[in-house]
């Protein structure tokens, strides 16, 4: 049965490559790629010679057809993105939604993931979390945004680039205060990995005195706001009240 595989390849240290992975990137058809260069080197590290065809943000909605037609005459396909799960902050949502729409089979490879990573090893709640993924890339435009995200009570978690994170971190001084708790996980699986906890005043520091904390890819993550107490009620009050509500029409 032909199938569309999506791929997880590694997001810094190749020895994340599964085994599965590679198995099934040698045996489809084509393999549907973010950048086609920049994937030629990982293929070539693993000896897989299968063809490729660029699937990226500009040309996915023809490709995705291209990649349909191929399907339907029996061909399978594999998505993979410059680094980690393809469809995470990355192309693959127009191809994988055309496919499934058509009755074609779509099969997970899963593998490293940046975002799952960092809230590995962050120690902040895991429970429930939310992924914005990128901010805007103006300041304004990213305040707005933060203002919505710092009420929430719950782990979130941003992507950001070597770039953006020193003005970010401004914003987010500025709009959730310099005493909100945040962990910064850089350069994960990569030599220069690095992971920093503190408020936000805390980790601003660090990265302003050291340019090298700046370099790299980031995830952060921020500790949701705190809970407002419920005001506590005493056990008698507590059945009166019960009681009262019963005698209530
Ligand atoms: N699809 C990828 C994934 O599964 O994580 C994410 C792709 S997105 C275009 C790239 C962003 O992911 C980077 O800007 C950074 O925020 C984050 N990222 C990727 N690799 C990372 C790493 N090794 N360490 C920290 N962040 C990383």
């Amino acid at each position: 049965e032909s199938t569309l595989f999506v791929v997880s390849t590694p997001i810094g240290n190749l020895e994340d490559m599964t085994p599965r992975a590679i198995e099934v990137l040698k045996q489809v058809s084509v393999i549907a790629a973010e950048d086609t260069r920049h994937s030629r080197k990982l293929l070539n590290h693993f000896g897989i010679e299968t063809p490729m065809i660029p699937c990226h943000e500009h040309n996915e909605r023809h490709q995705a057809e291209v990649l349909l037609a191929r399907l339907q005459q029996g061909d399978s396909v594999a998505l993979i993105s410059d680094a980690g799960t393809p469809l995470i902050s990355d192309p693959g949502f127009v191809l994988v939604r055309t496919v499934r729409e058509q009755g074609v089979k779509v099969v997970p490879v899963p593998g490293a993931c940046a975002l799952v990573a960092a809230l590995s090893v962050s120690g902040l709640p895991t429970d429930r979390f939310y992924f914005e993924g990128f901010l805007p890339a103006k300041s304004s435009g990213r305040k707005k945004k933060l203002e919505s995200l710092g009420v929430m009570t719950n782990t979130w978690a941003v992507y950001e680039s070597t770039h953006r994170i020193l003005d970010s971190l401004a914003d987010f001084r500025e709009v959730l205060g310099a005493d909100r708790y945040i962990v910064l996980a850089r350069e994960m699986t990569k030599t220069f990995e690095t992971v920093i906890a503190g408020t936000v005043e805390e980790v601003e520091k660090i990265l302003q005195e050291d340019s090298n904390q700046c370099r790299g890819e980031f995830v952060v993550l921020v500790e949701g706001a705190a809970v407002q107490e419920e005001e506590t009620v005493d056990p008698d009050t507590a059945k009166l009240l019960k009681r009262l509500l019963q005698e209530l029409p």
